[in-house]
């Protein structure tokens, strides 16, 4: 069950050396050969790991490192670094990165990083959540679609968490009422609904509607598949 990696690298022939290399090692890759392109891949793909090298075209390394820190704090970053980026090394690990590998690396070495961070990530206390393009910061209690921040009520946020927690499954209004309302509530109530309609609402974003589905009968569902 190895993850999707996002590989951000300008030189062409590193780029093919990773794909390649990476695959055989059994993990999906995507890549990406500007720091722009790669910032925005990042946020409008499910990568589990990100692998960066700091001297990019457009965006620096050290800006897309930013932008992911806010975007999505738990996503974990191998920074590539060539020798005597000293300095970038200190500026980098400010910023938050979680690993640095020297260039010229080995792929072995590359992949052991990966999966140790990949076995570090699961482990670690859940600080965020994502479906597709949405992700959800629980300690910030931050809510962005393709990193756009979308602002959300108290109670929309714990409905919206507890959608995404329970991902791909379908929830009846009876458990959603007592999950985040948290007491007995008149049955006939429709804040459940209600609350939906706002959700849905706010996290409409150009055309793309919320991948809220309902359920007929029963209750609502978000989507597992975007
Ligand atoms: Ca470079």
């Amino acid at each position: 069950m190895p993850g999707l990696i996002l590989v951000i690298e300008d030189e062409p022939g590193i780029v093919d050396f990773l794909e390649r290399g990476l695959r055989a090692q059994g993990f999906d890759v995507i890549s990406a050969t500007d720091g722009t392109a790669g910032a925005a891949a990042a946020v409008n793909h499910d990568v589990e790991l990100v692998v960066l090298d700091l001297m990019l075209p457009g965006k620096s390394g050290l800006d897309v490192l930013a932008g992911l820190r806010d975007a999505k704090p738990g996503l974990p970053v191998i920074v590539l670094t060539a020798l005597g980026e000293v300095e970038h090394r200190v500026a980098g690990l400010d910023a938050g990165a979680v690993d640095y590998l020297t260039k010229p690396f080995s792929l072995t070495e590359l992949a052991a990083r990966i999966r140790a961070q990949l076995r570090a990530a699961s482990h670690a206390p859940r600080t965020t959540l994502s479906a597709g393009d949405i992700e959800v910061n629980l300690i910030s209690r931050e809510v962005r679609r393709a990193g756009e921040l979308v602002r959300l009520s108290t109670t929309e946020f714990e409905l919206l968490s507890y959608l995404m927690h329970n991902r791909g499954h379908v929830l009846s209004r009876e458990q959603i009422l007592r999950a985040v309302w948290g007491y007995e509530y008149d049955p006939g109530t429709n804040v459940v609904d209600v609350y939906i309609g706002y959700l849905r609402r706010k996290l409409r974003r150009h055309g793309t509607t919320a991948p809220i589905v309902t359920v007929r009968s029963v209750g609502y569902r978000l989507d597992a598949s975007t």
